[in-house]
Formats: structure tokens, C-alpha cells, sequence
């Protein structure tokens, strides 16, 4: 970051218009002596640039939290240059790249993309299991359902085996391939029913000598096939799908994704407010889904954590009160969720970096289907954008 704090304060003593006549000056050329003199400026002439305040510029959003950027002065040999920065989650544009956690996340998660395409598209795959079994009643890759098939991505992406083409669920990223461990486990259980994979049978001599040092029962296969990809070309095209022209469905899954997150958020602020756990259940789900049709999961965030604060106060002042915390929470996000819409509250969104890693279901809908990356969190979901 080139705004350096510690030279902000050596303008105070000027007023905004003066401040704004001593840029003018000193980018056009003025001698840097003659504006430090002028002004009684206590700085260095090298570091003048640095004690200009930031600009806002509302035109400019961040690509990641949709906040208002400001323009970065610059030293005035560079000044043809333009350079961004959020202050809200420190993303900075520039020509010199950026490296806030969120690009930092990014570029690891491209890096990791290439590096298991590659590995998929290389040839040490040995060939009994990179080759497709018939597996009867199993249905070819166009039979399935968008959400299906992000499903099945989302598993690759956190359980694809190291060396074969197989779904290793024993691996402990399982647990990352949705937002809650009960989702994770639908997934599986809906995949299964559908014969979409199956527990992997070792029935021939080869695939014995090739995987006997790996069975401890977790072992799945992908059933489907399809007429023109074969099996590593069909699991990158599920793993890092296309942007979706079915946004509306996309949509409709991503809301879901993001109650099951917000669930987890919940949880997650029970425990730290030191309230007695209990188990959200299915009738959470469809509120978190029906407040997401009108408001961000950021502001949906907002309205849990308020809720479970002020329960937690009411809790520590009753001690022996018999409530029901289930019901009490359900009870209050809804009534703040009514109260915020009637009277048309501006709700401030929560961050993304709160506890807990965008799992992987959430960043195949937002970053590939939708194609709204990190931005998806502070935006009500719609068919469109
Ligand atoms: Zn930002
Ligand atoms: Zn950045």
C-alpha cells in the first residue's frame, strides 16, 4: 500500500481547499521546496506525495466486497498511473498486483485448479481405473439436474483421490465440500440414490494389485458417461464448470448454500456467546432461504449475530428462566428480519472473514456458475445481476 500513515497527518493544519491547491501544484511540476516552504509542510520532499489523503472514487467498486474504492495518490513521476484501494478489506489495484488475502486465496486456489488439471490430463492415471465402467441404470451426464452435477463437483473437488479417478470419502476435506456436515452428507446420500456414484468393487486382478494398499471402504466410483468427453475430460469439465445460462436454478442453489452457511454461522455464535447448543434443524434452513431472497447473506449474517448478542445478554440476566433457545432465536431473527424489511433498515453486511472457509459447493456456484466470485456474499441472489 503506498498510503503510508504515518505522513497522513502532516497536512492537518491545512483546509480541503488548500490541500486541493497543493496537488495541483505539486503535479504540475512546481519546485517541491517552494510547496513545503508555502505550506509549512514537515516532511521530506521524496515523501510528499504520501501525506495526501485518500479519494473516493464512487464510480470504482471492489471486485470483492463491493465497497467504494479510493484513488491511491501516487509520486508524481508515476502519476499517469491509476491505483485503487478498499479500505474496507485492503484490495489494491494496481499494475504491481495485489496482495490482499483475498487475491492471495484466489491465486492459491488458480494455482491448485492447474495443478490437478494438469495431473488429471498427465498420463501416469493408470489405465483400469481411468476407464469408464458400464454401470447399469447409472444416467449419462446430460440426464443430470444442475445441481446435481455441482453436487458431484463439489465432491471431486475436495475428495477426487490422489492417484486414481476415484472419490476417496474418507479424506478429511470431505467435510469442506459443503457449508455443515449434515449437507455434506445429503450430497453423498443424493448422488448415491440417484446411481450417479457407487461404492468402488474391486473385481478384477489388475485393480487389485493397483489398489489393495488402498481399500478401507471409502472408495466411490462415478457412474455417469457421456458420448464425447471421456472420464478425466468429464471430471474437470463437473470440477470448474462453465458459467450457467440456467442462472435462475443457479440462484435458487446458491440461496441454499448459503442458509446451510448461515447455519453454520449460527452454531458457530452460539458457542461463542456461551449459549446452550441446540440443533437448528430443517425449519432454519427455510427462513435463512426466505430472508436470502431479500437481503445479502452479509446482512443475513448481520441480523444472527445481533440476535444471538442481545439472547446471550437476555440469558446471562435470567438465569432460571426455562426458554427454549430454538424456538427463542427462530423467533427473534424472524421478527428482526419483518422489522428490517417494513421499515426499510439499511443493514450493514458482515464481512466474509469470519470463521470457516467458503466451502467448496459455495465457491463452484459463485465463482463458476454464477460468476460473481467473492462479491456474491454482499449481494441479494437473483437469476441475475
Ligand atoms: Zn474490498
Ligand atoms: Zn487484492
Amino acid at each position: 500500500m503506498n498510503q503510508n500513515s504515518k505522513y497522513l497527518n502532516r497536512i492537518e493544519h491545512l483546509s480541503a481547499q488548500q490541500i486541493e491547491e497543493l496537488k495541483s501544484e505539486y503535479y504540475s511540476s512546481v519546485p517541491i521546496a517552494d510547496i513545503l516552504d508555502k505550506y509549512k509542510i514537515n516532511v521530506s520532499p521524496m515523501n510528499l506525495w504520501k501525506t495526501f489523503p485518500l479519494v473516493s472514487t464512487p464510480q470504482k467498486q471492489c471486485k470483492y466486497c463491493a465497497s467504494v474504492m479510493y484513488e491511491v495518490s501516487l509520486s508524481r513521476s508515476r502519476v499517469h498511473r491509476n491505483e485503487y484501494l478498499c479500505t474496507r478489506c485492503s484490495h489494491h489495484e494496481s499494475p504491481y498486483g495485489c496482495s490482499c488475502k483475498q487475491c492471495l486465496r484466489e491465486k492459491a486456489q488458480q494455482k491448485e485448479q492447474q495443478l490437478i488439471e494438469q495431473s488429471l490430463m498427465g498420463n501416469e492415471h493408470r489405465k483400469a481405473v481411468t476407464q469408464i465402467r458400464e454401470y447399469p441404470g447409472a444416467p449419462s451426464l446430460d440426464m443430470l439436474s444442475l445441481r446435481e452435477k455441482a453436487y458431484l463437483g463439489a465432491l471431486l473437488r475436495t475428495s477426487l483421490h490422489h492417484d486414481h479417478l476415484l472419490l476417496d470419502l474418507q479424506s478429511i476435506s470431505f467435510h469442506n465440500t459443503a457449508p455443515t456436515y449434515r449437507y455434506t452428507r445429503m450430497i453423498v446420500d443424493t448422488l448415491l440414490e440417484r446411481n450417479i456414484i457407487t461404492p468402488y468393487r474391486l473385481d478384477d486382478h489388475e485393480d487389485k494389485l493397483i489398489l489393495n494398499r488402498y481399500i478401507h471402504g471409502s472408495l466411490y466410483d462415478i457412474c455417469i458417461s457421456d458420448d464425447t468427453l471421456d472420464k478425466r475430460q468429464m471430471i474437470v469439465s463437473l470440477m470448474y464448470p462453465d458459467e450457467t445460462d440456467q442462472k435462475d436454478q443457479a440462484a435458487e442453489l446458491f440461496r441454499e448454500v448459503n442458509s446451510y452457511d448461515a447455519v453454520n454461522y449460527l452454531m458457530k455464535k452460539v458457542q461463542q456467546f456461551n449459549l446452550k447448543r441446540f440443533d437448528p434443524g430443517e425449519r432454519y434452513i427455510a427462513l435463512f432461504s426466505y430472508i436470502l431472497q431479500s437481503y445479502s447473506l452479509g446482512q443475513l449474517l448481520n441480523f444472527i449475530y445481533l440476535t444471538i448478542k442481545n439472547q446471550a445478554a437476555y440469558t446471562a440476566r435470567n438465569r432460571y428462566g426455562l426458554i427454549s433457545l430454538e424456538n427463542e432465536i427462530f423467533n427473534q431473527i424472524s421478527k428482526r428480519f419483518e422489522k428490517a424489511r417494513s421499515e426499510n433498515w439499511k443493514v450493514t453486511n458482515y464481512n466474509r472473514s469470519w470463521e470457516g472457509e467458503q466451502s467448496a459447493l459455495s465457491r463452484l456456484v459463485s465463482h463458476n456458475l454464477l460468476g460473481v466470485g467473492e462479491r456474491a456474499f454482499y449481494q441479494v441472489i437473483k437469476g441475475s445481476f
